[in-house]
């Protein structure tokens, strides 16, 4: 039986994580691939306080993780497989079953994907979710990046240092990301803006050969000879131990109050699976320290 079970190891468990151990919890955090998170697929962060010349995603989480470690985290790679709440809660991993008082959810969310032919067949094969990783193997090629907002801006600009031209498809007229980006877009020589226009159809075999487009305008079919598609259309919430357990918004994100306590008693929630306006490392790890904190008091009162 540990006192918090945190899952998920991006910076709102690390966080949660951090705290829990200087409160001298027993506290342990289950991460099933390594700990991160999506910001492991940032390349290079800039509003993040304290750094003002910016950190990279890899290096902000292992100051993280190093920061918990050192005072007292338990860090496993497990997979939870299953989760039942009550009086204690009980957790089921890919290496047994444990019981904790307390529970914080820091599962994060994952890319959505835009459900068109060619995109599943060709993941891997010139489909993409992860610039940062995927970026390098496009040198001096031509990539089409989906979406309009903060993430498919930065991710674009970031492709114009291998690419040889990046196209950024938007189904609208007007970028959602914010302004510094949309200025960095509208100067990078590189970059093309394509408006009004969504992606029909991903064409390929062995590998992306081409992008079919549409102009939601017009209604002007066209299509890109490109090598690579980047798709950063927004994220799903990695919400499925949860599901039917507690309550959650229209898109499935986890609804908490202020303290990150979530519709069940001494079940928290913080990071990008909550219901919330700005998804950012800035914000997650607010939440961590304070789902942490309700979560110890939580356990003093039981
Ligand atoms: P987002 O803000 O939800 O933007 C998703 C974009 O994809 C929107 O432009 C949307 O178009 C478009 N889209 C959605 N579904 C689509 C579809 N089926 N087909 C074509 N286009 C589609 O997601 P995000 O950019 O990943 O950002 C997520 C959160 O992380 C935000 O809170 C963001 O501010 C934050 N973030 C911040 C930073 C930073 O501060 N540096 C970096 C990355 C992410 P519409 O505009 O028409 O809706």
């Amino acid at each position: 039986m540990h006192d918090l079970v945190i899952i998920g190891g991006g910076p709102a468990g690390l966080t949660a994580g951090l705290y829990a151990a200087r409160s001298k919890l027993d506290a342990v955090l289950y991460e099933k691939l390594v700990p991160g998170g999506q910001i492991l697929t940032t390349d290079w962060i800039e509003n993040y306080p304290g750094f003002p010349e910016g950190l990279s995603g890899f290096e902000i989480v292992d100051r993280m993780k190093r920061q918990a470690e050192r005072f007292g985290l338990k860090i496993e790679n497990r997979e939870v497989t299953s989760f039942t709440p009550g009086t204690p809660k009980k957790i089921d991993t890919d290496q047994g079953t444990v019981e904790a008082k307390a529970v914080i959810f820091a599962s994060g969310a994952a890319p959505r994907k835009i459900g068109i032919d060619g995109e599943t067949a060709l993941i891997g094969k010139g489909v993409s979710y992860c610039a940062t990783c995927d970026g390098p193997f496009y040198r001096d090629q031509e990539v089409a990046v989906i979406g309009g907002g903060d993430t498919a801006v930065e991710e674009a600009l970031f492709l114009t240092k291998f690419a040889g031209k990046v196209y950024l498809v938007h189904r609208r007229d007007k970028l959602r990301a914010v302004k510094i980006l949309q200025e960095r877009a509208e100067a990078e020589k590189k970059l093309e803006l394509v408006w009004d226009t969504i992606p029909t159809r991903i064409i390929g075999s062995s590998g992306v050969e081409a992008l079919s487009l549409k102009n939601v305008k017009s209604g002007m079919d066209s299509t890109l000879p490109v090598q690579g598609v980047f798709v950063f259309i927004g994220y799903n919430p990695n919400n499925s131990l949860l599901k039917g357990i507690v309550e959650m918004d229209d898109n499935g994100f986890v609804q908490t109050n202020g303290d990150m306590e979530t519709s069940i008693p001494g079940v928290f929630a913080a990071g990008d699976i909550r219901s919330k306006l700005l998804r950012q490392v800035v914000t997650a790890v607010g939440e961590g320290a304070t789902a942490a904190f309700a979560a110890e008091r939580y356990i003093e009162a039981l």
